[in-house]
């Protein structure tokens, strides 16, 4: 017989990928009672590049994530335009100088415990279908579904905030009617693994062109591509290309992928019998393609909310800090006495997000432009790799690695220009 859990609770978050988890673990912290749904079982994976910059790895400090046995790295190594540099991770005051890889196989488990284990009620194997609203239309809750058949459970729950972390497929936010905006950059990309003797090295890799033949005398082809080093002799290879619109670009990327791997050194051993799963493809939706991020009891975060940065495809740093803001939000909406005070004090959240991401966004919309254009980039390239202190500037500007306030001339140049552009 199908059984039904007819639950009442504070917030009910769905999907545990690093956002959705990162605001349940905040929320459980603050005494909130909280679920936390998702569809599949831990553990499961994610088609993701595994790269943490500096800003990832602070939000995974904060949330006291014990990160002793991951694979870290001192910065990027950045090939192109006929040059090879090494751009260490900036020493911060409010960033570490070093960066990480952890295959999300073992970074979204270990998440989710971490806000079980701070009290979130994780949910594993539940698929959210169904918004459930109040008769002015007010979100006030969610119907999911465990199992099939006789087994299958049914997931009725009411709460005061529903939160759609549900990835790129955002389904909650869009039966709510929130459209991705078609005029924000999409990227594409897709990745595999590979064991490589470049598996414990310090650096990630980073070809900013991408050739079917020797560099410079072939056919330049679109896009740019990765090798992150994650330890044990394993590297995430992938390659992406983004596009300022919603039409995101189709590449033939297998086809791409191959030439460009054909064409690295043979030492890396980026082989068919050392390749340790298929190359696989999804979207990055990015630059707050999706909004309002908060209104009448839902929310969105993460990919559901497109807020994957446009200057290097780093989407789980963003995805965990709009966790947190949400989180404190939230609790500060709580102490109001009536809907519309709890309204306003959730609107704190896209507050939040526009004052940390809105004018960095607005210039990487700016960015996309440039580098959609391969002639640009490679201009940029060729010119701008080979001078250090523009580099050092370039380096802060695409990691999201540069201080909101104070710090040396880069960051306060970085500072004023987040702030003559209009937030995004
Ligand atoms: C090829 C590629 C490479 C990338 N490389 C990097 C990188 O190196 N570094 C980086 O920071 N970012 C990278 N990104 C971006 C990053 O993967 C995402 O931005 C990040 O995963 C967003 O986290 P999230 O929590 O919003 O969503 P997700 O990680 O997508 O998690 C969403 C979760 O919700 C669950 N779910 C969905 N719908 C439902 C439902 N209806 N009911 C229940 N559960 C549901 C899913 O199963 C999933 O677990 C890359 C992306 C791609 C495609």
């Amino acid at each position: 017989m199908a059984s039904t859990h007819a639950i009442k609770t504070d917030v009910v978050v769905v999907g545990a990928g690093p956002g959705g988890s990162a605001a349940a673990y905040y929320l459980a912290k603050a005494g909130v009672e909280v679920y936390l749904l998702e569809k599949a079982t831990f553990p499961r994976d994610k088609i993701c590049g595994d790269g943490l910059t500096p800003a990832a790895v602070n939000e995974l400090a904060l949330m006291g994530i014990d990160t002793s046995n991951w694979q870290r790295n001192l910065g990027l190594e950045v090939v192109g335009g006929g040059h090879e540099i090494r751009l260490p991770w900036p020493a911060q005051r409010s960033l570490p100088d070093f960066g990480m890889a952890c295959p999300r196989m073992e970074l979204d488990e270990t998440l989710a415990r971490a806000a079980a284990k701070a009290g979130a009620n994780l949910v594993e194997g539940v698929l959210v279908k169904e918004l459930k609203t109040d008769a002015t239309g007010r979100v006030n809750g969610v119907v999911g579904f465990k199992g099939r058949g006789e087994d299958e459970e049914r997931y009725d729950i009411s709460a005061k905030l529903v939160v759609d972390a549900g990835g790129v497929a955002a389904r909650l936010a869009i039966s709510a009617g929130r459209q991705a905006a078609a005029r924000r950059p999409m990227a594409v990309a897709a990745r595999t693994y590979f064991r490589s003797p470049l598996g414990d090295t310090d650096w990630m890799i980073s070809h900013l062109e991408l050739w079917d033949g020797k560099p410079g005398e072939s056919n330049l082809l679109p896009g740019y591509g990765w090798i992150f080093p994650l330890g044990d002799g394993l590297v995430n290879v992938g390659l992406g290309s983004v596009s300022s619109n919603k039409a995101a670009t189709k590449l033939p990327y297998k086809q791409i992928f191959g030439a460009w791997c054909a064409n690295l050194p043979e030492e890396w051993g980026f082989t068919e019998e050392n390749q340790t799963a298929p190359l696989r493809s999804a979207a990055l939706p990015m630059c707050f393609n999706r909004k309002p991020q908060y209104a009448d009891g839902l929310a969105l975060i993460g990919d559901a909310a497109g807020m994957v940065s446009p200057f290097n495809g780093e989407g789980i740093a963003p995805a965990m800090q709009a966790g947190r803001f949400l989180a404190e939000a939230f609790v500060l909406a709580c102490a109001r006495d009536t809907q519309s005070g709890f309204d306003l004090a959730m609107s704190a959240y896209p507050q939040a997000l526009r004052n940390q991401l809105g004018g960095y966004y607005s210039l990487g919309r700016i960015f996309v432009k440039l580098i959609e254009r391969p002639q640009i980039m490679r201009a940029c390239t060729k010119y701008g790799l080979p001078r250090p202190a523009l580099m050092k500037l370039v380096h802060k500007l695409l990691s999201d690695g540069y201080e909101r306030s104070g710090g040396d001339l880069s960051d306060k140049l970085i500072q004023t220009l987040t702030k003559v552009v209009p937030s995004a």
